[in-house]
């Protein structure tokens, strides 16, 4: 094995494409994409080696939501580093693990009350479904092992939580290898008739869930969905009414309900978790991301005393939840979400984010009448503006024009990281943002997407 020095000659950019593979990327871009160097990170800025800076407009794929290096996640890390790093949790415990467990639980829809750990989103996802479809086996009826999602959802890029996703730049090509679920047309807003409001397109889109329901309910271990909005989809928005319709068919026809909460979970809606806008409870609750402030990957899945009595049995029964990962309640990671959720419970960050979410809705305003754009939507600190060819119609711009990387890349220009979901650009900053950093990133957007639609 070579252990020779990195070479010092080289640009770290150099270096990187030498041997790094980065991920959502076709690496042939950056022969003319130019790809970022970041040695420092501050509140909602990114500092690059050449001197330059950069504003976080999408908080680092959604996981950062005070700023970088926010003081209270970094004393408490640092202070957890001088006690305990790691232990597997299997046969072992530890203070932040099980003070997360009891806070999240305290925090959480009531009726959650016992949380599996596990260490990125798509990791939960996988827990959640495996957890629901060995819940029904243990409860005699191995039948149920079909899964209900919603059309234009994303859930994690893993083969389990690919194959209840349902957005086709990540699906198609591993198509052959995941799993069928039962597709439910989505209740986004966007997709109404003409003319119907978004509570209206939620109550109809309950009648065709009902009728798969009607169909489907004896093999369905669960419905699984992003509440309030799909991300990765587009940040398609729905009314709460849905989810609280939801809730409702699922008690009926006996099937679980998965809130995949790992975007838009603490605080981005509105509330700390999305579920509260339709005061429901799901059964179970997958959590990552926020969870740790954007510092350390983590996720949890919460879910109920009745799930968890499905599978409490003599060892010989056979019935134990069958799912491990090395760094399972990882003790920093635990640490940072603690902070995470003090900081919550300190500071009057929801408040705050009204004021800042209003005024980036004032902003955005400008943009509702513009010929290329279909809608503006919001729902808190997520903000989205949709590009089409013609608002009339609302013919789409092709895919192979990539008209969102021009955006982004005015973005680089202007100092902000915008980075459209294809045609939909979008605003997901920390909140630590200033109504100025908002301006700033509303202003490259708006410039950007006159440049895009050129
Ligand atoms: N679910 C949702 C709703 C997400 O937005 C994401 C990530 N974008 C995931 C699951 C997967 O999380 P991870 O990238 O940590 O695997």
């Amino acid at each position: 094995m070579s252990t020779a020095p990195a070479p010092q000659n080289l640009s770290l950019v150099a270096r990187d494409l030498g041997v790094v593979w980065h991920p959502c990327t076709q690496m042939h871009d950056h022969e003319t994409i130019p790809m970022l160097a970041i040695e420092r990170a501050e509140g909602a800025w990114l500092h690059a080696t050449d001197g330059r800076r950069y504003l976080d407009a999408v908080s680092s794929w959604w996981t950062n939501v005070f700023g970088h290096r926010h003081p209270r996640i970094v004393a408490g890390l640092k202070d957890q580093l001088d006690r305990l790093d790691h232990i597997m949790l299997a046969g072992m415990t530890h203070e932040p693990a099980v003070s997360l467990a009891e806070k999240l639980i305290e925090v959480a829809p009531a009726g959650l009350s016992r949380v599996f750990y596990a260490d990125n989103g798509s990791s939960a996802v996988e827990v959640a479904l495996k957890m629901s479809f060995h819940y029904w086996r243990n409860q005699g009826r191995p039948a149920r092992t079909r899964f209900i999602a919603l059309s234009g959802g994303y859930h994690g890029e893993t083969i389990g939580a690919l194959s209840v996703t349902d957005v086709a730049l990540y699906r198609a090509t591993y198509a052959p290898l995941l799993f069928a679920p039962i597709l439910a047309p989505s209740p986004d807003a966007y997709l109404g008739a003409i003319g119907e409001s978004a509570r209206d397109h939620a109550a109809r889109r309950l009648l065709d869930m009902r009728a798969l329901l009607q169909r489907h309910a004896h093999e369905v271990a669960a419905i699984i969905i992003e509440p309030l909005v799909q991300c990765a989809g587009g940040m398609r928005m729905h009314h709460a009414d849905y989810v609280r319709g939801l809730r409702a068919l699922c008690d009926e026809f006996s099937v679980h309900l998965i809130a995949d909460e790992i975007a838009v979970g603490f605080g981005r809606t509105g509330s700390l978790f999305a579920c509260e806008q339709a005061s429901i409870t799901p059964d179970f609750l997958c959590l990552s991301k926020g969870l740790t402030g954007g510092t350390l990957p983590l996720s949890a899945v919460l879910t109920n005393d009745a799930v968890h009595a499905a599978f409490y049995a003599e060892y010989s029964a056979g019935k134990a939840f069958l799912h491990s990962h090395s760094y399972t309640g990882n003790a920093l990671a635990c640490r940072a979400a603690l902070e995470t959720l003090a900081i919550f419970n300190e500071q009057p960050v929801l408040a705050s984010n009204r004021t800042l979410s209003a005024h980036l809705g004032k902003r955005l305003a400008a943009l509702a009448d513009h010929a290329n754009v279909a809608d503006v939507r919001q729902t808190g600190m997520i903000a989205a503006v949709e590009l089409v060819r013609d608002r009339r119609t609302r013919e789409e711009f092709p895919a192979a024009e990539r008209r969102g990387l021009r955006v982004y890349l005015h973005g680089l220009e202007r100092g902000v990281i915008l980075r459209p979901l294809g045609n939909v650009v979008y605003f997901m900053p920390p909140y630590c943002v200033s109504t100025a950093e908002i301006d700033l990133m509303v202003d490259a957007a708006i410039e950007g997407i006159e440049r895009a639609v050129a």
